[in-house]
């Protein structure tokens, strides 16, 4: 099972010859919109390659998928009328390519990674932002009948370091571990008031919890959400902003640097690790809610990122991130990390001394992890089928 998985993923980062010789059949185009963003998947037959654009008149995204042929019988024109995207199409561009096309409505960034088993390439695509005033005419929303994706009974909060580890320590003096321990009770508070939601915490005092027993306590208790609280830290002491973190394979210099910190292992170790990919294959092998993740991260961060602009200035959005961080590895529940501000940076380590400011990124967490909660009812998932209709 395991060496099944090592397979394609190597194809993907090193496309042998015999691999090459065989094209990837590109099989099929669908979409949800969420309120928060549009999701379009391409399903695919097997690893791939490949490169992207974006060109104006009129505003469309292109990716070219390399190696690749259409199947037979694919839908190769997809209406979406979201307000974010007009629609998907996709040709042979050429004996080997395979052109995606996303015509834009009106967005404001994009994201896109592969994801296997089976192999998909995942396009989010995330709408303009122009106060509340975005259209109304997403789709027409749902409630999904499947109960799983919103019943959120129990949350696990994870205060980060404790007790001998203290995490970064500010120039000030401040110590991460006082940090997320305050934040993550009031983050706590808050949700039990909130949502009735039954709160578990991996440290609720000034203890040391090794990494792998913080995922262990809330597989445990089955617990549905995993939120790892912690503060940043820069050998550049101008660093500032907020970033949140899901579990993935990075190349991402930055998401390594703060991975190696949080793992309490040197940057070359960490990047062996990834090299090898060994403890991650069997978190990634286990399909270990990855979209469901990113998705709470994407909303978390963008709700840290909100509120705190409203009270406070340089507020810098950081964007949502992934690295092979020890503490989210077995989770088997959506998981997240967030680093909610800078301790290096003198600023940002005043602000999170004064409880104002973190009573402030206790709330927007809590909003965050509403809104994922209240979009997980809303998602409609749209096939060819019904885009054809429409
Ligand atoms: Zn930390």
């Amino acid at each position: 099972m395991k060496k099944a998985f090592i397979l394609p993923l190597l194809c993907m980062l090193f496309l042998s010859v015999s691999e090459a010789s065989r094209q990837t059949a590109v099989q099929k185009i669908r979409f949800s919109s969420y309120k928060s963003q549009t999701r379009v998947v391409i399903d695919l037959s097997g690893p791939i390659v490949f490169t992207q654009n974006r060109i104006a008149d009129p505003d469309r995204i292109f990716f070219d998928i390399e190696n690749s042929s259409l199947s037979d019988n694919v839908n190769s024109s997809v209406p979406i009328m979201d307000g974010v995207l007009k629609k998907v199409r996709m040709s042979q561009f050429n004996e080997k390519t395979v052109r995606v096309v996303l015509d834009i409505d009106k967005m404001s960034t994009y994201s896109v990674f592969i994801l296997e088993d089976p192999q998909r390439l995942v396009i989010d695509v995330y709408p303009e932002i122009a106060g509340e005033s975005r259209k109304e005419n997403r789709g027409s929303p749902k409630t999904l009948p499947d109960k799983d994706l919103n019943k959120i009974e129990t949350i696990v909060i994870d205060a980060g370091h404790g007790g001998k580890d203290p995490g970064a320590i500010g120039p000030g003096g401040l110590q991460e571990k006082d940090i997320t321990l305050n934040v993550g009770k009031k983050l706590g508070e808050i949700l039990e008031q909130k949502q009735g939601v039954k709160i578990i915490y991996t440290r609720d005092k000034d203890i040391f919890v090794p990494l792998n027993e913080r995922t262990e306590i809330a597989n445990s208790h089955k617990a549905d959400l995993f939120v790892s609280i912690h503060v940043n830290a820069s050998e550049r002491r101008n660093a500032r902003g907020i970033e949140t973190y899901f579990l993935n394979w990075t190349n991402d210099k930055e998401a390594l640097k703060v991975a190696a910190r949080e793992n309490k292992i040197p940057i070359s170790k960490m990047e062996k690790i990834q090299d090898g990919l060994q403890m991650i294959l069997q978190d990634l092998a286990r399909n270990n809610k990855r979209e469901e993740s990113m998705r709470l991260a994407h909303s978390v961060q963008s709700s840290l990122v909100n509120s705190l602009r409203s009270d406070y200035s340089k507020i810098e959005d950081l964007g949502v991130k992934y690295a092979l961080f020890y503490v989210l590895v077995g989770a088997e529940m959506p998981s997240i990390l967030v680093e909610i501000s800078f301790i290096s940076n003198h600023e940002e380590e005043k602000r999170l001394a004064a409880s104002s400011y973190r009573n402030k990124v206790a709330e927007a967490i809590a909003k965050g992890i509403d809104t994922y909660i209240s979009q997980s009812t809303l998602v409609v998932e749209t096939f060819q089928k019904r885009a054809s209709g429409g």
